[in-house]
């Protein structure tokens, strides 16, 4: 993506060792003008994985954000059938 800020940083502040460097990355997203394309993307890419494979900030949520918003998506897709 083009505009992506994260281009513009190390990969390293999206993939913090510990959960004490999110929010920098978080800040970072939430200033990006594809974060909902982003967002969307890695709900995508990580559809069918478990937490453990779930790492990195990405559209502005962390795995276990990305994973309870996944969750909450399916359960209303769900509740619509
Ligand atoms: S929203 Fe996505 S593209 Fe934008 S800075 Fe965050 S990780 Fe990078």
């Amino acid at each position: 993506m083009d505009d992506a800020l994260c281009a513009e940083v190390s990969p390293v502040v999206f993939f913090p060792p510990t959960r004490k460097g999110y929010p920098k990355a978080l800040k970072i997203c939430g200033e990006c003008d594809v974060r909902l394309k982003c967002l969307a993307f890695a709900l995508a890419m990580e559809r069918d994985k478990d937490s453990s494979k779930r790492t990195g900030i990405f559209g502005g949520m962390t795995p276990s954000e990305r994973e309870r918003l996944q969750e909450a998506l399916d359960k209303m897709k769900e509740q619509e059938q």
